[in-house]
């Protein structure tokens, strides 16, 4: 059932005992707005934990009292009246799904959430989920402390590449002033995201150099197999290396995290990747989504890039010729 910013703020008031939880392979956004909602709900003497089944990426380290975030151990059981699940809906959510039978409250804003079995307060519009957390922040009457400013912050800056994506909005501005007012310094939170050790540079050099472009240009992808993945356990950032090219509208990161588990990233400038993600089994925005695939690289790339190119062709972006006599251009020829 959809439920609107008063009943979702409502839901929270009426909670005591809260767990709040985001999606695996969490972002800036699920930890920001985990982090942020937990302070907000805590201001108001409201016991809150948060769970999430993965590891905090190194980016989000430094964010305040990221400490509180736990994984569930095996078979672990939260006591709580009230289920927060934010940034996705509850089926990327690994072992935290198994800690509690209370009420889902879904607060996300991915256009492919469909709200099964719980209470879904949804905003495409929102630029991230932090965003509508800070709405709701206001709903609440609660005052949103410098800390929580920098969750937010953060949240709403990862998601929209530093305000620059098509998803931000005047609404996004308006809230990110308001979060510097409070207190956040934007040169410090960029430098933090953007922070890499000369390893991750090498690695990211190791990734650009698998470059291929399909379709006549219109797609890029870039491979990192197991070996590379294993060197810094990180790809943040490294699509934007590619989207960037002119003629890309399909840019995605392949990378295999283990054996026969493959992780896709796309964004795009024009296409909805949201619909190819969708297709693969998995979903997100029309500009940035994403899948895993239970397959190796070499399967993997095959699959995607057939999706890529049976979407291009329905939306008459080529023709099924281009499609069919696709021909792989790597930057390793340079
Ligand atoms: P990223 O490429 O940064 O991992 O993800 C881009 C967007 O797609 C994010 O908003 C993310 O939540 C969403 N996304 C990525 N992978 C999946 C997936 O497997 N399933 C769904 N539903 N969404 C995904
Ligand atoms: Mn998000």
């Amino acid at each position: 059932m959809f439920v609107n910013l008063k009943e979702t703020a409502e839901k929270l008031k009426s909670a005591e005992n809260i767990l709040v939880t985001s999606h695996i392979n969490p972002d800036g956004d699920a930890i920001g707005s985990t982090l942020a909602l937990m302070q907000i709900l805590r201001s108001m003497k409201k016991n809150v934990q948060v769970y999430i089944d993965d590891n905090v990426p190194k980016s989000f380290l430094n964010l305040p009292c990221v400490d509180e975030i736990k994984r569930p151990a095996e078979n672990e059981k939260f006591s709580a009246d009230l289920f927060v699940v934010l940034d996705t809906s509850a089926d990327r959510i690994g072992k935290v799904s198994e800690m509690t039978d209370a009420p889902i409250l879904n607060i996300d804003h991915h256009v492919t959430n469909k709200g099964v079995d719980c209470d879904l307060h949804l905003e495409v519009e929102a630029a991230a989920t932090c965003e509508i957390i800070f709405n709701i922040a206001h709903e609440l009457g609660a005052e949103i402390t410098e800390n929580a400013a920098i969750c937010l912050y953060t949240g709403m800056a990862t998601d929209t590449g530093f305000f620059n994506y098509s998803n931000t909005k005047p609404s996004t501005f308006r809230a990110a002033a308001e979060l510097v007012e409070r207190g956040v310094q934007p040169n410090l939170i960029i430098e933090q995201i953007d922070k890499r050790t000369f390893q991750e540079v090498k690695v990211m050099s190791a990734a650009l150099r698998t470059t291929k472009l399909y379709f006549g240009g219109k797609a890029a992808g870039m491979f990192v197999d197991e070996e590379l993945y294993k060197k810094t356990n990180t790809t943040e950032g490294f699509i934007d290396l590619i989207r960037v090219i002119d003629t890309v509208d399909v840019a995605f990161l392949l990378t295999s995290h283990e054996k026969n588990i493959c992780r896709v990233s796309m964004r795009s400038k024009n296409a909805n990747v949201a619909e190819i993600a969708k297709r693969l089994g998995g979903g997100g925005h029309i500009r940035a989504a994403g899948c895993t695939l239970q397959k190796t690289l070499e399967e993997a790339k095959q699959i995607l890039i057939q999706a890529i190119g049976e979407y291009l062709v329905e939306t008459n972006n080529i023709s099924r010729e281009e499609f069919e006599n696709c021909e792989e251009i790597s930057i390793s020829n340079f």
